[in-house]
């Protein structure tokens, strides 16, 4: 079977940046399950596995924008210390919801100097080639509640849902049973 649209697909993966340092990886025996075609990995990678069969070994090299898009440098700014009053040890790293005109964005604090905090808003590998190593170790056809969620459901849609480590096989009725959106 090939990887098609509302295939469920698992794969091993190693994720690099272009310095050959690991940022991801799956664990041994741990495949990442994702349903295809929904958006649900980015486009870069989903568009690379499409058609691969269960065995096959894939390399790609993601550009920016197929991964987590381009770096984006008016989200990143200085602003007062003063600002995180209430925090304690401030520190390069330390991420925090702030509140824009666009809603809550998840912002990073990229550098500390005197009173100054550079805060960053940028997604951590946006701006980065994303160089993968999956091999795939499953495909299957998506049950129906499965492609009505848009997302897996461990265990192939029987009872478990969206992996949210309630007990595998607790019998949950139809749509009901389900706690997720
Ligand atoms: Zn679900």
């Amino acid at each position: 079977m090939q990887i098609a649209a509302d295939s469920v697909v698992s794969i091993d993966y190693t994720l690099k940046n272009d310095e050959g340092t690991i940022i991801d990886q799956s664990q041994p025996g741990q495949p990442m399950d994702y349903l295809h075609g929904h958006r649900n990995i980015i486009p870069g990678l989903e568009n690379a596995l499409l058609g691969k069969s269960v065995g096959e070994a894939v390399e790609v090299r993601v550009e920016p924008a197929e991964g987590y898009g381009e770096f984006n440098p008016s989200l990143e700014q200085v602003v007062p210390r003063e600002r995180f009053q209430g925090v304690e040890n401030l520190e390069v790293g330390m991420q925090f919801q702030a509140s824009t005109e666009q809603g809550p964005v998840s912002v990073r604090i990229k550098a500390l100097e005197g009173d100054d905090v550079t805060v960053d808003g940028n997604h951590p590998l946006a701006g980065q080639h994303l160089n993968f190593s999956v091999t795939v170790q499953g495909v299957r056809e998506a049950t129906e509640e499965e492609k009505a969620h848009g997302h897996i459901h461990q265990g192939g849609g029987e009872g478990g849902c969206c992996g949210g480590g309630g007990g595998e096989g607790q019998g949950g009725g139809e749509g009901g049973g389900c706690g997720c959106n």
